[in-house]
């Protein structure tokens, strides 16, 4: 209707990544899926009728920024490394969490270099890219839950007087600074927008995400999400991981989250 104004619930999509916008397996991308998510947001920032998509992940910088891209998010910054970085896609900047030091970043070498030393021969690997965290990887999880991650969290963990959450992921230990979240970088990435928490939607997967649910009106989930961050949810898709993600935007493209 000629002379009608955009109407719009949310201005903002947080979305996690794995397990949500891709599969959390090392598996190939659902590109119609994302492909949807993508129209979603040109149609955002062509009309301003619906919330533009960004992202809110463990991943480190260059995966947040590829997702992006190819998201067409080219206007609001993103989360990555758990909180540690924030990413401007639109001017290409990358903020630190400036209360990481020096010292931090020392723990997460000597960290490295302790799990190369001691579990390298039994093929632990790190995942490349992170700069303010450390992930450990190891083809078989078993192993990794029962011998790797009790003797990381036994000398880097809070609990034992180190300076690191120790969490076990599906399929991967993440060493976090204790004092960096995804909390803590939603709450830098939220700060200068000024948007109002009722004008928020997030989407999450895993318990992690309740940092998400927590600074948002509307948290949805896909099928695959864990049974703990399901009861933060509003909505639960019937469909899993990129499927998902596009069914929780269409409804509230419909103003269905109401
Ligand atoms: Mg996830």
């Amino acid at each position: 209707m000629p002379g009608t104004l955009p109407l719009r619930q949310f201005d903002l999509v947080i979305s996690d990544i794995d397990g949500c916008l891709s599969p959390e397996a090392s598996t190939p991308f659902d590109l119609e899926g994302l492909a949807g998510v993508r129209a979603f947001n040109d149609r955002a920032i062509e009309r301003g009728d619906r919330p533009i998509v960004t992202v809110c992940s463990g991943r480190p910088q260059p995966f947040a920024e590829a997702m992006c891209r190819l998201l067409g998010n080219s206007v609001h910054p993103c989360v990555c490394e758990n909180g540690a970085w924030v990413y401007h896609p639109g001017t290409n900047r990358y903020d630190l969490d400036p209360s990481i030091t020096p010292a931090h970043l020392e723990a997460c070498r000597a960290l490295s270099a302790w799990a190369r030393e001691r579990f390298a021969a039994n093929g632990v690997t790190e995942q490349p890219g992170k700069s303010a965290s450390v992930t450990l990887y190891h083809p078989d999880t078993a192993f990794l839950t029962r011998e790797v991650f009790p003797a990381v969290r036994a000398v880097f963990d809070v609990s034992a007087g180190g300076p690191f959450a120790v969490t076990m992921t599906w399929h991967y230990i993440n060493c976090d600074l204790a004092h960096v979240n995804k909390g803590t970088g939603l709450d830098r990435m939220l700060a200068p927008l000024r948007l109002d928490r009722r004008r928020l939607a997030g989407i999450g997967d895993t318990p992690g995400d309740v940092h998400i649910a927590r600074r948002v009106a509307f948290f949805a989930c896909p099928a695959n999400a864990h049974p703990s961050i399901r009861e933060h949810a509003h909505y639960v898709s019937p469909h899993a991981e990129a499927r998902g993600v596009l069914d929780i935007l269409e409804r509230l493209a419909d103003g269905g989250a109401a």
